[in-house]
């Protein structure tokens, strides 16, 4: 396979995407923060490809002591609430705006978790925080790909990223195209809305040029839901539909995806392919770990390499008992090598976690 084609999928653009902004973001600029990559995640609504987080580099050593799994919101309303003092929960909490026996469901999950101290006062539960929940997200970075960036692919992403835009969830918001040897034409550029900023990059030699700078978006003020537009046809004369978002509804969402990007990263790809087939592989380049497929003879997508690919086959049980370090043989290798390198990229984490 040709190292042009090899990333013509958009999924092995965007591993060698997150791979090169794990090491390098951001673009032609240096930075005090520290930064880690995830993909694939964002709202119900709407998902980025690659996400970039810049993160105080103290504040996300500390989160560390939360653990590698992500606080889902329910648990960040107690922990981020939780007194230093022993207090009754109810003292203690916000009204959470729903039953408060969920809330005790949570208070549990968190001291089974070891991070939140409890204990009962007659039939009272009491509540002390370890530590405080620290303010370690700085900014998000939405980046989509799009190795093959032409008129139509631009005019669809365009509506997308006036979405983003328009609901400023992300600080910045981004295009990657591969770099094809001549600058980004101005007409594809017209397609793009003015604030998203546009990246031209070599998944080979993960050479990059910045093509058009983005705008910071206000992530603090309130935001703007496009729910419906017109379809723009010469006939089409119904106006778009939207909704306002307000900005506790920002910060409660962006953190809520910081803490799944933080949990995830970007080398999960493996938990949902089939690592356990044994024509499964990773093969290194410059660094980066890359899925392989032995049999069909090239880096397989996340769809090829799923449950109903025709060519799966079983790791043989032989492979799961005798010479391979980790029990159950080389698909769980893989998995936890991926692993052992995300938590690399979280500073804090001791080495039996995650
Ligand atoms: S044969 Fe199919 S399931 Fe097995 S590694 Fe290749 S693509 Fe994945």
């Amino acid at each position: 396979m040709t190292a042009v084609s090899r990333y013509t999928a958009e999924f092995g653009f965007e591993l060698r995407t997150c791979w090169w902004a794990e090491r390098e973001w951001p673009p032609e600029e240096t930075t005090e923060s520290t930064v880690f990559v995830a993909r694939q995640l964002g709202t119900g609504r709407r998902r980025w490809d690659t996400i970039v987080l810049e993160c105080d580099p103290d504040a996300l050593r500390q989160r560390a002591t939360f653990g590698p799994d992500r606080l889902d919101g329910d648990l960040l309303h107690v922990v981020r609430n939780a007194p230093a003092e022993w207090t009754y929960y109810r003292d203690a909490l916000p009204d959470p705006g729903y039953p408060w026996r969920y809330v005790r469901e949570s208070i549990h999950r968190a001291d089974d978790r070891g991070i939140l101290e409890t204990h009962k006062e007659g039939n009272r539960i009491q509540i002390r925080r370890k530590w405080p929940y620290p303010d370690w997200l700085e900014r998000i970075v939405a980046i989509e790909n799009k190795p093959d960036l032409d008129r139509s692919a631009a005019r669809r992403l365009g509506t997308q990223l006036e979405y983003d835009v328009a609901i400023g969830l992300a600080d910045e918001v981004w295009v990657a195209t591969r770099t094809t040897g001549e600058s980004v034409e101005p007409v594809l550029l017209e397609d793009l809305p003015v604030e998203a900023g546009v990246l031209a990059f070599d998944p080979e030699t993960l050479e990059t040029e910045v093509a058009w700078y983005p705008r910071t978006l206000a992530v603090e003020e309130p935001g703007t839901r496009i729910l419906e537009r017109p379809d723009g046809g010469s006939r089409d004369g119904s106006a778009a539909r939207f909704e306002y978002v307000d900005p506790e509804w920002k910060a409660e969402r962006r953190l809520a995806i910081a803490e799944r990007a933080y949990e995830r990263g970007w080398r999960s790809f493996a938990d949902t392919m089939r690592p356990d087939c044994r024509h499964f592989q990773l093969r290194e380049q410059d660094g980066q770990l890359l899925p392989y497929c032995g049999a069909k003879d090239h880096q397989p997508t996340a769809r090829e390499c799923s449950g109903d690919c025709p060519d799966y086959e079983p790791e043989p049980p032989a492979w799961r008992t005798k010479g391979w370090p980790i029990e159950g043989g080389p698909g769980k290798r893989f998995k936890k090598l991926l692993a052992d390198r995300r938590r690399r990229r979280r500073p804090g984490l001791d080495s039996t976690s995650g």
